[in-house]
C-alpha cells in the first residue's frame, strides 16, 4: 500500500534511492533497447507509404472518451469515497466538420466549436468506494455490484429500447454463457459466486447460479446471496471496501468505452446497417479490454466478425472500428527512439507493430515470444503511423477474423486482410490538428466536455435520426 504523500516529498525517494540494497536492485534492471537504423530493417519487415493507402473518409465519426476521478462523500469522513466516471460520445458529420477546417484555416472558429460541444453526449455515474453502503446492501462491495448493475439498466443508455444491459447480455450470450432450459426460458449462466467460494462447498459437480434475463440478478443455491448479471466482469475482485479503488473504477471505465461502442455497432447493425457502414467508431486507447473482464475482448471479436460477414453479405462497406493511444508503452517508445533518430521513421509511412518487434524494443519483459502479444486482451492490432507533417500516432484497427488460433503472429501483420485500413489511415491524416500534438479534435472535444458537462445520454440516437444525417446516406 503505498502511504499518501509519501512518494511527494522528494527528500524521503533520495533516502530510498541511495540505500545500497535499492541501489544494487535498480542497478540489475535491465535498459530498455532503442532500436538502430539496422535493426529496424531487421524486424520491420515493410514500411508502407500513407499515399498509397488513400481512401474516402467515412461520413460519420464516432468517437467514445472516458474520464475518472475518486473523491470522498463529505469532507468530514474523507475515507467515505465515490467513484465518478464520465463517458462522452460526439458524432460528427465529416463534411461538416472538414468544412469547418478549410474555412477558418488554422483558427477554428468558437461559434462552431460550441456547436459542435452540443452534439455530445455524456453518460455519468457516481460508484460507491470504501465505506459506503446502500440500506438494501449487505455489504460495501454488494453496494458496488448493485449499483453498477443499476447503472447498465438505467434509462440514460437506451437505444431504441435496448440498454447498456442489453448489449452486455448479448455479449454474454458471444461467450457461450447463456442457456436455455426445458420452458424455453433463457438464463445467464454463472458457475461461480460472486459472495463466497459456493463453488468449492458445493458437494454435487456442475455448480451453476441461474440469473434471470430480465433483472439480471440469481440467487446463489449455497449462500442464499444475490448474484447481478454485472458480476459477470467480475471488477468486483479488485473492490476494497476500505481503501482506494482508483483500479477497479478505471476498469469499469475502460470496459464502459468499449461496451457503449458495441451498443452503437449493435444497435445500429440491427435496426440501419446503410448508416453503420459509413461509420467510423473511435475508441481512445488500444482495441483491448484488460484485468479481469479481458475475457470480452473474444466476445466483441465475434461480434464484428459477424457485422462484417452480415455487410458482405448485403453488399454494404464494413464500419471502421479503431482506437487511437495516446499514452503508453507503445506510444512512449515510438517518442524516444524518433528523439533518438530523427529518421528513425521517415514521414508519410506506417508500419504494422509485430510481436517479435514489440517483444525486442517494447514489452521486453515478456519472457515467452511465441505466445500472441496481447492473446487474452487485445481484438485489434497496433499500426504506428507517422504522417506526412510528421505527427506520431499508434493506432488500433480491429482485427479482420472471427478468433486468433494457428499462425496469428503472422496473419495479422497482412495490411491487405484489413479493408478498413487505408480509411484509418486517411482519418488520422485529415483529422491531425495543428493545435494538438498527436490528439485528434473530436476526442480533444469530447475530453473537454466530459468535465464540462452533466447532460443525460440519447443525443447520439437523436442526430442520428436527423434529417441532416440522413442526407448522407
Ligand atoms: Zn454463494
Amino acid at each position: 500500500m503505498a502511504f499518501k504523500n509519501e512518494s511527494a516529498s522528494k527528500h524521503g525517494h533520495s533516502n530510498i534511492t541511495s540505500n545500497p540494497d535499492v541501489k544494487k536492485f535498480l542497478e540489475r534492471c535491465p535498459d530498455v533497447e532503442v532500436p538502430t537504423k539496422k535493426d529496424l530493417e531487421e524486424h520491420i519487415k515493410k514500411f508502407y507509404k500513407v499515399d498509397d493507402f488513400h481512401a474516402e473518409l467515412p461520413k460519420l465519426l464516432l468517437a467514445i472518451d472516458c474520464s475518472f476521478y475518486e473523491s470522498f462523500v463529505d469532507e468530514e469522513y474523507p475515507s467515505r469515497q465515490v467513484g465518478y466516471i464520465k463517458i462522452s460520445s460526439v458524432l460528427l458529420n465529416m463534411e461538416k466538420y472538414l468544412d469547418i477546417g478549410n474555412t477558418q484555416s488554422k483558427y477554428i472558429n468558437p461559434r462552431e466549436i460550441a456547436r459542435l460541444q452540443k452534439e455530445i453526449d455524456t453518460i455519468s455515474l457516481a460508484l460507491p468506494g470504501a465505506y459506503v453502503r446502500l440500506p438494501e446492501c449487505d455489504t460495501v462491495t454488494e453496494t458496488f455490484r448493485k449499483t453498477l448493475l443499476d447503472y447498465l439498466k438505467g434509462e440514460t443508455t437506451r437505444l431504441n429500447g435496448k440498454t447498456l444491459f442489453d448489449t452486455l447480455v448479448v455479449l454474454i450470450e458471444y461467450l457461450g454463457r447463456i442457456k436455455t432450459d426445458q420452458e424455453g426460458v433463457k438464463h445467464i449462466i454463472f458457475s461461480k459466486c460472486a459472495v463466497n467460494n459456493c463453488q468449492e462447498q458445493a458437494k454435487a459437480k456442475g455448480f451453476k447460479i441461474y440469473l434471470d434475463i430480465d433483472s439480471g440478478i440469481g440467487i446463489c443455491p449455497i449462500c442464499n446471496c444475490n448474484n447481478y448479471a454485472s458480476d459477470v466482469l467480475r471488477i468486483f475482485e479488485e473492490f476494497s471496501e476500505t481503501d482506494s479503488n482508483v483500479q477497479a473504477d478505471s476498469r469499469i471505465m475502460s470496459f464502459l468505452e468499449h461496451l457503449l461502442a458495441v451498443h452503437y455497432i449493435y444497435y445500429l447493425w440491427k435496426n440501419d446497417f446503410n448508416l453503420l457502414s459509413k461509420m467510423c467508431v473511435f475508441l481512445d486507447g488500444p482495441l483491448a479490454i484488460f484485468g479481469p473482464s479481458a475475457v470480452f475482448r473474444k466476445a466483441i471479436m465475434l461480434l464484428i466478425n459477424d457485422v462484417r460477414e452480415y455487410a458482405k453479405k448485403l453488399g454494404f462497406e464494413e464500419p471502421l472500428i479503431m482506437g487511437l493511444s495516446k499514452t503508453g508503452r507503445v506510444y512512449e517508445h515510438f517518442l524516444a527512439a524518433d528523439r533518438i533518430s530523427k529518421d528513425f521513421i521517415q514521414k508519410g509511412t506506417f508500419f504494422m507493430i509485430s510481436d517479435e518487434y514489440r517483444y525486442r524494443f517494447i514489452d521486453s519483459a515478456q519472457k515467452d515470444h511465441k505466445k500472441n502479444h496481447g492473446e487474452g486482451t487485445y481484438y485489434g492490432q497496433d499500426i504506428f503511423i507517422k504522417t506526412k507533417k510528421g505527427g506520431k500516432f499508434v493506432v488500433s484497427l480491429a482485427y479482420p477474423f472471427k478468433d486468433k488460433g494457428e499462425g496469428f503472429q503472422t496473419r495479422k501483420l497482412e495490411v491487405d486482410k484489413y479493408t478498413k485500413l487505408a480509411h484509418a489511415i486517411t482519418v488520422i491524416q485529415e483529422l491531425e490538428a495543428d493545435l494538438y500534438d498527436n490528439s485528434v479534435v473530436p476526442l480533444v472535444l469530447a475530453h473537454k466536455h466530459t468535465s464540462i458537462s452533466l447532460k443525460p445520454g440519447g443525443k447520439v440516437l437523436d442526430i442520428l435520426t436527423t434529417e441532416a444525417f440522413k442526407k448522407t446516406k
